[in-house]
């Protein structure tokens, strides 16, 4: 079971991104720990990969996409594997079918964790921090026990710049701009697997569950 997994910040890629990890037995492979590994390894590729990032630049589409091939091959991913923030781009998603063609296998879906823009902007807005000790509070998901007020220590509630919605809007617009290009793509493949993320955790795996085994029927 070859999967990619797409969505918008807060979408709750994360979550379902474990469940699908454990139901299915294949390892969950997400850009940042695929890079994190082969550094450790020491791998050619890894070193290559350490030096740009080290300055600060993006590392090149050929050391990313050598990466992804030493870590498709693993052990672990002989049942399948869910690949979470890559391809980034069509170059990216080009490269991966090559690869795949190379090592006899292709992707079986990609699920795309569909949530409504004005439902993220809503999520991801919704963080409150007290300034003095520092807790996060979420208004709708983890609210204080007092609207606006630290459980521990009465501080007033503050929102970090960085959650407001009109940042979160603008943040969003750059992930859609990014990702749509991918979903077309992959929908013109035929490999574009839609689940509504607008509904309960559980629910929204039920729904990945039965369109998975639907697909694979
Ligand atoms: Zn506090």
């Amino acid at each position: 079971m070859n999967l990619i997994l797409m969505g918008l910040p807060g979408a709750g890629k994360g979550t379902q991104a474990e469940k699908i990890k454990e139901k299915y037995n294949i390892p969950h492979i997400s850009t940042g720990d695929m890079f994190r590994l082969a550094i450790k390894e020491g791998t050619d590729l890894g070193k290559k990969a350490k030096e740009f990032m080290d300055q600060g630049a993006l590392v090149p589409d050929e050391v990313t996409i050598g990466i992804v091939r030493e870590r498709l091959m693993k052990d672990d991913c002989k049942n399948g594997f869910l690949l979470d923030g890559f391809p980034r781009t069509i170059a990216q998603a080009k490269s991966l079918e090559q690869l795949l063609t190379e090592l006899n296998e292709s992707i079986n879906s990609v699920l795309h964790v569909d949530v409504p823009k004005e439902k993220l902007v809503e999520r991801l807005s919704g963080r409150r921090i007290c300034p003095t000790c520092g807790t996060a509070y979420h208004v709708e998901f983890n609210p204080p026990k007092v609207e606006g007020i630290c459980d521990k220590d009465g501080t007033p509630l503050t929102q970090r710049d960085d959650d407001k919605p009109e940042t979160v809007k603008n943040r969003l617009a750059v992930n859609i701009e990014q990702m749509q290009p991918l979903l077309d793509f992959y929908q013109d493949k035929g490999h574009l697997v839609r689940v509504n993320g607008d509904q309960d955790i559980n629910d929204v795996f039920q729904e990945i569950r039965s369109k998975l085994e639907n697909e694979s029927l």
